[in-house]
């Protein structure tokens, strides 16, 4: 998609921080990190959130998930990591490129959510 950030980032028209890529998927690190692990990772192909994702992209989502530990032990955080996924407006998303965050570091990443 002409217009989306990290196709830009996919096709090399925008410099990225990679630490993983394969034919399917790219991982770089976020540009302005939560903890002092932030990876983001996504597929290849433009899916714009999980909203629009279809069951011909449970492959690539399945893989995304199952290479998550192996980066986020490469970059620093082998005892553990959060997922998040923000999907659509009530999820927060930013760019609408679907995208997993993998944060960690060496120290607990702290709760959830605030509680309503
Ligand atoms: P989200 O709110 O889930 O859509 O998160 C978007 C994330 O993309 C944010 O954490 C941004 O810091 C990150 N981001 C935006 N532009 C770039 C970029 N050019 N390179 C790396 N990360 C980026
Ligand atoms: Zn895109």
């Amino acid at each position: 998609m002409s217009d989306c950030i990290f196709c830009k980032i996919v096709d090399g028209k925008i410099p990225a921080k990679k630490v993983f890529e394969d034919d399917d998927l790219l991982a770089f690190n976020d540009i302005n990190p939560a903890r002092p692990v932030h990876v983001l990772m996504i597929p290849k192909k433009h899916i714009t959130s999980l909203a629009t994702a279809t069951p011909e992209d449970t492959p690539v989502l399945g893989r995304m998930l199952a290479m998550a530990n192996a980066i986020a032990t490469a970059q620093g955080s082998p005892d553990g990591f959060r997922i998040i996924i923000n999907t659509g407006r009530v999820g927060h998303q930013e760019v609408p490129h679907l995208h997993i965050h993998i944060v960690g570091g060496p120290d607990p990443v702290g709760p959830m959510l605030k509680r309503i």
